[in-house]
This record gives C-alpha cells, structure tokens and sequence, in this order.
C-alpha cells in the first residue's frame, strides 16, 4: 500500500523549505561516524543552493565560480533518515541522490559501480556457476585482487548463489505476464520476488509462497526483473528507468486488474511504490497503479489480520530474536509489521533492535573506500545482537540480513520465514487472535 504523499514540492526546489533546525544531522548515521560526510544539511539543502546558482544562471556572475561541494555527496549512504526526520519535508536524500548521478551524467560508470547495478547479469552467471563462485567469492586471494582491482571491499558480506534460480523451481504456478487466466484478484496475489530471493534467497521466496497460500492466495509469479534500485543508488538512472519501464509493462495489467503485488524486499517494493516516481520521473499511469498496488508481505499480511482474515493458528516458536527494522521500511512510513506479526506467534520472544542502520546501505558498504564507515554505522546493533548471545535474527531487508550475519555469526532470516515456521509447527487447538 502506498505511503501519503510527502508533499508536492519538487525535490531540488525542496530545499528553499529548509528551516536549518539540524535535525538532518542528528539522526545522520554516517555523519555520525565519519568526518569524509558533513552531513545532510551540508550535503542537501545548503548545497543545493551552490548547484541551482550554476544550474539556474549559468554564466551568472560568480555563480559559476563557486565551489562545488558536491565531492562529499558520495558518502551519503541514501539511508533516508534525514528526509523521514526533516520537519519541513526537505528531501535530503533524494537531493544526494539526484546531485550524485549529476555527477556522473556523461561519463563512463565506474566498472565497480556499472558491475552491482547489473544484480540479473550477475545473478544469472553466478547460480550457473554456483561452485566455483561461491568458492571464488571466499577466496582470500580473489577477494584481494577484487578489491585493488573493482574496489569491493575484501571482507565486504557477498551472498551465497543459490544452486537453482527460485524462477527454476517454480512449478505450474501462473507465471504469465498477462492477467488472463489468472484467479480473481480478491483470491490471488502477485509475487515480486527481485533479484536477491531469486538468485541468493529461494528459500525466503518459497517461505513467501508458503505464507501466502497458506491464507487462500494463489501466486502469481510473472516475468520480472530487478527493480533497478542498485542502478539508481550508484547514480546510473538511464539503465535503471530500462529495468523500471520492463516491469511496469508486465505489473501494470496486474494492479490495472486489481491484483495486489507483494514482495519480500523492502527495498524492491519501496522502489515499485516510490522510487520510479519520485526518483525516475515515471509519472505516467504504469507507475501510478504500480505504485499503488505494492505492498511489503508483513504490511500485507498485518492488513489481512487487521481485517480478521489472517489465518493465526500458528505454531509455538521458544526462542528470542533480535529483530532489525531497515531503514528501506522506514521510508514506507507503514511502522513495524513484523513485530506486530511475531506477537501473534506463541512463545516467540522478538525485540526490536532499536538501531537506525546496519551501514550496509544496499550497495554502499560494500565498496573499498566505505566499507570501514558502514561497519562503524552498524556497530552498535551488532553489539546488541552478540551481547544477547542470538543465534538467529530477523531483518527485512536482504542486503542488511549479509551484513548483521557476516558481523555477528547470527543467523539471518526475513520474518516471513518465521511465520512459515510457525505454521508448520502448528498441531492443532487455539490459534491467536
Ligand atoms: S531537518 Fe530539514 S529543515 Fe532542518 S536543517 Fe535539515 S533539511 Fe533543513
Ligand atoms: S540519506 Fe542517510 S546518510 Fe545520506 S544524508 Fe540522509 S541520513 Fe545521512
Ligand atoms: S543497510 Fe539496512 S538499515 Fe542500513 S541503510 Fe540499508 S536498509 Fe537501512
């Protein structure tokens, strides 16, 4: 379901709403740890002064000459808080990210930055290869040289390649992209699986499909490709509006049908919600019933309950975990699901970790000259997470689950692999209310 809309003024304009009040910086998690970032009000809306005095009169006497201090913008993670917190709806983030594709506008990607935009390419390559890329992957040597060489990080948490791409293991379940046929919407959903449960994760979408036919849905499974977040996060807009313009051709007749769409990543949902709009531009009818139509599996699942129609004869699951809310689901604006869903699962004891970032930021950790802040942001949560002694914790975000699991040894799982937990553990008696 799609958040209010946060106001009507266009994001670069934004920033003449700025009351310099400071609370961007306050809850800044990388201006928190680091001195390379000056910090949102800095890098958004001061700044943004600088580029629309060279943008808006180019030539104009000394706009031209003033110094750009867009060099720092890069160190923004995109994490959002400080456009969630802003009291005037400043959109501090979004204004980093538009200056740094800017930046980049006209010149050749990077090769590192080109290479985790292409999460299909790689994902497709890797599961064909699953052996010998795992085992690359966790080679001291390889992983040197791929840093000096890319300049991703050698200790930075990279997945595992599933054996079989999810897609592959789909049965006869629909996945044709084209309504017709399908079961009506009010019995049947569609499942936007991305890159990361289809290449790394199968197991978290089969959890998914599980969860969801469990409470009378069919799954509709049509074709898809990566949302295009890692492209619009490394400023590569172009390539990402070509991913955004292929699935909105296939889930427009869907949501134009009245399915609703559901998916396991805060990340790839919030795109479809949001980012092709705000970030990408897309302001035409595809991307408004897409956008409308999309819904993070918790905030479905939570509405089923608020409706009386989740089934909750859950199972008993004794054991605490640590849950890590990402800050991609704070920008949803939807508050915490997952929590109010693990309530309904007898003896399942889950505390919200109360931390802003893991530092992994999507791609952002993963890169040679940040790794070291990303690891400094999440500190603290992983502090908490060894110091309750938890062998498994939850997180909602794909990225996050690498970085918590590759910091702490705790195993990481989405919440929803819980409740499929829950539900086969189910014997029969009382379910929750
Ligand atoms: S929180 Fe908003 S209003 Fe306050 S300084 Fe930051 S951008 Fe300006
Ligand atoms: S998006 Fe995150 S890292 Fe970037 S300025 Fe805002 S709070 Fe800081
Ligand atoms: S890594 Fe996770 S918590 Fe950190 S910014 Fe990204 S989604 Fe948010």
């Amino acid at each position: 379901m799609i958040a209010a809309p946060r106001g009507s003024v266009p994001i670069g304009l934004s920033a003449d709403e700025c009351l310099k009040c400071n609370v961007c910086t306050t809850v800044c998690p990388v201006a928190r740890v680091t001195d390379l970032f000056p910090g949102p009000k800095y890098a958004g809306p001061q700044a943004q002064r600088f580029r629309l005095g060279t943008t808006l009169a180019p030539g104009s006497p000394g706009s031209a000459a003033l110094p750009s201090p867009d060099h720092t913008v890069d160190y923004c993670s995109g994490c959002g808080f400080c456009s969630t917190a802003c009291p005037a709806d400043v959109k501090i983030a979004e204004m980093n990210n538009r200056a740094r594709a800017a930046l980049r506008a006209g010149h050749r990607p990077r090769l590192r930055d080109w290479l985790l935009g292409q999460t299909d390419l790689s994902g497709r390559l890797g599961t064909l290869s699953a052996p010998l890329a795992n085992w690359s992957l966790r080679n001291g040597l390889f992983r040197w040289l791929i840093d000096r060489v890319v300049g991703i990080h050698r200790h930075a948490p990279l997945p595992r390649f599933a054996g079989r791409p999810f897609r592959a293991r789909l049965g006869d379940r629909h996945r044709s992209a084209d309504p017709a046929g399908a079961p009506p919407p009010d019995r049947a959903v569609v499942y936007f699986h991305g890159c990361a449960a289809n290449y790394y994760e199968p197991h978290v979408a089969k959890a998914a499909l599980d969860v969801l036919e469990r409470n009378g849905f069919a799954v509709i499974v049509p074709p898809q490709v990566c949302c295009g977040l890692p492209l619009i996060s490394n400023g590569l807009y172009g390539s990402a509006r070509g991913r955004a313009r292929r699935n909105l051709g296939v889930l427009a007749a869907y949501a134009r049908a009245g399915y609703r769409i559901v998916g396991t990543s805060t990340s790839c949902t919030h795109t479809l919600k949001s980012e092709y709009r705000e970030m990408l531009d897309l302001e035409d009818d595809d991307a408004r019933v897409v956008g409308e139509a999309t819904w993070d599996i918790c905030e479905f699942l939570l509405d089923l309950h608020d409706r009386g129609r989740l089934d909750t004869s859950f199972g008993m699951i004794e054991r605490a975990l640590p849950y890590h809310a990402p800050c991609q689901l704070r920008s949803h604006g939807i508050g915490l699901p997952a929590l109010d869903l693990f309530a309904l699962v007898p003896g399942l004891d889950a505390t919200d970790m109360d931390h802003d970032c893991c530092g992994i930021a999507g791609t952002y950790g993963l890169k040679s000259e940040k790794y070291d802040i990303a690891m400094a942001v999440g500190e603290p949560l992983f502090r908490k997470i060894r110091a309750m002694g938890a062998t498994e914790a939850a997180c909602d975000s794909e990225t996050c689950r690498w970085q918590i699991e590759a910091a702490t040894g705790a195993r990481l799982v989405h919440p929803v692999e819980i409740l499929a937990e829950a539900y086969a553990a189910w014997s029969g008696g009382v379910a929750a209310g």
